[in-house]
């Protein structure tokens, strides 16, 4: 069909999500009867515990499906205030707490209630693959702050301040990290507290991945480098990954008042309100038993250290062992320049075709996450997915000359 209608420049700039796309493909490949090993999309290979599904479903017979308040119903704005207290001793009112359709669409409405046009975000990168483009949905322009592998992917103070400008406005923190499951040091949130505070910079923290994090520790948190800090920061978090609710669709953001009121005026100009029996059941999720996370982990971490272990007895390929979240990302870069059949593969997306193609491994190439050098595998999947995923990525690497 002919293109009649052109599109807005916004739209052109940006690329549907890769995570969400190489998931879609391997779906779909898989589906047409083709034997693909998912490694690709982050979402926990568990179902959603039963009292929280109860929850939901009770939900609907209770008749809670109608609209709700624009910022989400008063009992999981107090829950939710409830649980930064008990969790983690911080003090918020159900005002500053916005819950919102998964924390992607938090995250969005964060940066559409902050940014002008040509507003700096400092994005520390390897970064998941959303943050640059909802920056720029905002007319922001995402600045990436390098990370190395040979430092765990922490944060260098000095190169932090060679990216930060007069028009940086923010900057975002995700700790434990997607993709590189790394934690940033206390000394690398000082120098982003001290940073900010002087500056008057928003502090996005993406917490996302908090309960999931290997030893068992809290990570450590940019709000207890310095209380004046909570002035000028939003916490992001939802239940998708604590409590492996990926398709309920809640996330909730908790900061200053006037933030997440100018957030809800966007909300209530965009979804109204995030679906309603799917906020109860996030409701049964952070008021009921908090062990689950707990659970999830025990399946992660043998899983964790097979793939980490595997993945670095082969030649030429460095893998840093995540903290936290559930994913690996192993450097492939001594591969690059080789070739499979006369097609040579210079770069992560050449490589994780070359995944695809021949091994039958879905992943997702480090280029989405601003580093060119690495795949990311996610290892929310099965210990027989990832022994055979292994046999075959060795087979696939060994067989390029
Ligand atoms: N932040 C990070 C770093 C993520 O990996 C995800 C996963 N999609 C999210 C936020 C948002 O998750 P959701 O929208 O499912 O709450
Ligand atoms: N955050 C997950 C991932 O990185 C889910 C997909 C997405 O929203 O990007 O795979």
């Amino acid at each position: 069909m002919a293109e009649i209608i052109s599109l807005a420049n916004r739209v052109t700039r940006i690329a549907p999500s890769p995570t969400l796309a190489v998931n879609a493909k391997a779906k779909a490949l898989k589906a047409a009867g083709a034997d693909i090993l998912n490694f690709s999309v982050g979402e926990p290979d568990f179902d959603t515990p039963e009292h929280i599904c109860a929850a939901g479903k009770k939900a609907i017979d209770d008749g809670h499906t109608r609209y709700t308040a624009v910022p989400g119903i008063q009992e999981l704005r107090e829950a939710v205030v409830y649980r930064l207290k008990e969790d983690h001793g911080r003090h918020y009112t159900p005002e500053q707490i916005q819950v919102s359709c998964g924390g992607k669409h938090g995250l969005y409405n964060i940066f559409q209630a902050l940014l002008d046009q040509g507003d700096e975000v400092l994005i520390p990168a390897p970064y998941w693959v959303s943050y640059p483009p909802m920056v720029q949905l905002a007319g922001g322009v995402p600045v990436a702050v390098p990370l190395a592998e040979q430092d765990n992917f922490d944060l260098d103070p000095d190169i932090l301040e060679r990216c930060a400008t007069d028009r940086t406005r923010a900057i975002i923190i995700n700790n434990p990290a997607n993709p590189t499951g790394s934690l940033f040091s206390r000394r690398a949130l000082e120098a982003i507290g001290k940073m900010a505070l002087e500056r008057g910079w928003l502090v996005v923290t993406d917490d996302i991945y908090e309960t999931i994090t290997y030893p068992d520790e809290k990570p450590p948190h940019i709000l207890d480098v310095d209380a004046r800090l909570q002035d000028q920061t939003v916490i992001l978090n939802g239940v998708s990954k604590s409590f492996a609710m990926t398709g309920w669709r809640i996330g909730y953001s908790a900061g200053p008042q006037h933030i997440i009121k100018a957030m809800n005026k966007i909300q209530s100009q965009s979804t109204s309100n995030p679906c309603a029996p799917a906020q109860y059941a996030a409701l049964a999720a952070l008021t009921g038993p908090q062990g689950f996370p707990a659970v999830m982990k025990q399946a992660f971490l043998p899983r964790r250290e097979f793939f980490v272990a595997d993945l670095t007895a082969i030649e030429g390929v460095t893998c840093v062992k995540p903290n936290g979240a559930f994913y690996v990302f192993p450097n492939f870069s001594a591969y690059y320049g080789k070739s499979f059949n006369g097609k040579k593969i210079n770069d992560s997306v050449a490589m994780a075709d070359y995944f695809l193609d021949e091994a039958k491994v879905a992943s997702v190439p480090g280029a989405a996450f601003g580093a060119d050098d690495f795949v990311r595998f996610s290892f929310a999947t099965s210990m027989e997915v990832i022994r055979e995923g292994m046999i075959r990525i060795k087979k696939a690497l060994a067989a390029l000359g």
